[in-house]
Parts: structure tokens; C-alpha cells; sequence
């Protein structure tokens, strides 16, 4: 089979079969397509690609066949067992960035880190903060460590729910995108988020109990002038202002992600 008959023979995206091709080959300039379109592949590579392909049809995310997935400039290694990170994301490294540049804010804490991608990306942009990452999953400990290493940055991650195992210990800045999709919401059923970890995007309840839990507990391990920053869903901006303030935090502050829509939630501890 030839490059461009293998390109066209299964009902994939054309993008997305570019991208298999690629990744099958071992290459990674979609311009080797176009300058050989009429070479014939080697059996084993079209095994492989019709394999991918069929997996693709069957709604398995790209990023999981690949292998990894792009953000903030890094190339992140991601398994079934982490979040696929998303553009919308960061924002929340944005925003992080911006607060850490600030005289005296020294730490940063991720919590729920799955990849690694919010702690790396601050990691990668400001490399004197002290980044320290906790899952509460092993398997996406070992992945945030793989990246961790690939990419050569001093990240500590520690195996926790939430606060359980972090003791006595504050920090500057805390981040999280946690499980915040409600039980009931339909996009559970659709797209990559059927094959994504249920336990990275739902908390099987109303979707904004980690939050809930969060920030309760984060008074204990923020310094004084810390701040909280949370991802959540477009419809929930007021509810996680309301939990914030409820909590004690103060100048909250919401965030919205390019589309316009609201995305982010931030408070001040002792400001
Ligand atoms: N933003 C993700 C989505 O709905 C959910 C991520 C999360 O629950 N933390 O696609």
C-alpha cells in the first residue's frame, strides 16, 4: 500500500490519519507525506496504522494513541491513566505565572496534577519556584514523573488525596483543575471523555465537592497572602466564588478562557 492510498482507505480525519501515519513511520514532518506520496510502506507499518485507525473509529483519543499531548510548549507524555490536558488549562498556568513573579511568593503546590501539565509548564517558565505536584493515583504519579524527568525539572510528587499526606506543609500558590463534570452531565458519554480516567473529571456527585473540599482545607497549607486557583466548569463560576468566600478567601476573581467562557476562580488567603 502507498502513503496516500493507506492516507485515504479508512474513514479517519485526514488530519488525524496524517498524524497516525506519521506517528507509525517514526517521523514527524507532515511535509514527508506530500514529498512521498507514492512510496509503498512496509507491511508492518500498514498493520500498524490499520490497527490506529480502527482504535481512532472506535473513538479512542488521539492523544492516547500517540502517546502525548502538546501544552504550553511541552511535549507531555499522557496514558489512559491521566486527564488528556487541555488548552483551556492554561489559563490557569497564566495566571499562576503571573502571581509567582510577584516579590516573595516562593512555592507552588498542584494539586490532583495527573500529567504533570500545570506544575511543569510553571516549573519550565520559573525555574527558581519550588513546584511540588500530588495525585492521589500511582499510575499518574509515574506519568507526571516521566515527564518530569524527560523534561529535567526538579518536580516533587507526593501521593495524596487533596491534603491527606502534605502534614503541616504551605505554599506561596495552590492550583488545581480537579474532578469537577456532575454525574449526570451527558459529556461524560462523549468524545475523549468517554476513555479519560472517571475519577480525573467527575466526582460522581454534583461536581463541585473536591472544590468544596479544597478549599476548606487549603487555609491550612496557603501563606499568608497565598493564593487558590481553581478550574472549573463554564456554569460554575458563581457557586465557586461563593465556596471561596465562604472559606474565608478574599479578592475573588474569576477568569475566562479565550472563548469568552468563564473558567477559572481565584482567592486570596490573608491578603
Ligand atoms: N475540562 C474537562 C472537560 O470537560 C474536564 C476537566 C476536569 O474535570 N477537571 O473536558
Amino acid at each position: 500500500m502507498k502513503v496516500k492510498e493507506a492516507l485515504s482507505a479508512f474513514d479517519n480525519d485526514r488530519r488525524d490519519a496524517e498524524l497516525l501515519l506519521l506517528h507509525c513511520l517514526g517521523k514527524e514532518e507532515r511535509s514527508w507525506l506530500i514529498a512521498n506520496d507514492s512510496d509503498e510502506l512496509p507491511a508492518t507499518v500498514v498493520q500498524k496504522f490499520s490497527l490506529m485507525s480502527s482504535q481512532r473509529l472506535a473513538g479512542i483519543p488521539m492523544a492516547y494513541l500517540l502517546g502525548y499531548r502538546e501544552f504550553w510548549s511541552l511535549k507531555l507524555v499522557v496514558t489512559s491513566d491521566v486527564l488528556i490536558p487541555r488548552p483551556e488549562t492554561e489559563l490557569l498556568v497564566e495566571w499562576a505565572l503571573e502571581l509567582a513573579a510577584r516579590p516573595g511568593y516562593q512555592s507552588l503546590l498542584d494539586l490532583g496534577t495527573g500529567s504533570g501539565a500545570i506544575a511543569l509548564a510553571v516549573q519550565n517558565t520559573l525555574p527558581a519556584l519550588t513546584v511540588t505536584a500530588c495525585d492521589v493515583s500511582q499510575a499518574a504519579l509515574d506519568v507526571a514523573q516521566e515527564n518530569a524527568r524527560a523534561l529535567q525539572l526538579p518536580l516533587e510528587l507526593i501521593q495524596s488525596s487533596w491534603f491527606d499526606a502534605l502534614g503541616q506543609r504551605r505554599w506561596s500558590l495552590i492550583v488545581s483543575n480537579p474532578p469537577y463534570v456532575a454525574i449526570d452531565d451527558t459529556h461524560l458519554s462523549e468524545g475523549d471523555l468517554r476513555y479519560e480516567p472517571e475519577g480525573a473529571l467527575t466526582d460522581g456527585g454534583d461536581g463541585l465537592s473536591s472544590i468544596r473540599e479544597i478549599a476548606a482545607r487549603a487555609p491550612d497549607h496557603l501563606n499568608p497572602d497565598g493564593w487558590l486557583l481553581i478550574e472549573h466548569g463554564y456554569d460554575q463560576a458563581g457557586d465557586v466564588r461563593s465556596i471561596l468566600e465562604l472559606n474565608g478567601f478574599s479578592d475573588v476573581r474569576l477568569r475566562r478562557d479565550l472563548a469568552g467562557r468563564p473558567r477559572a476562580t481565584g482567592g486570596c488567603w490573608r491578603c
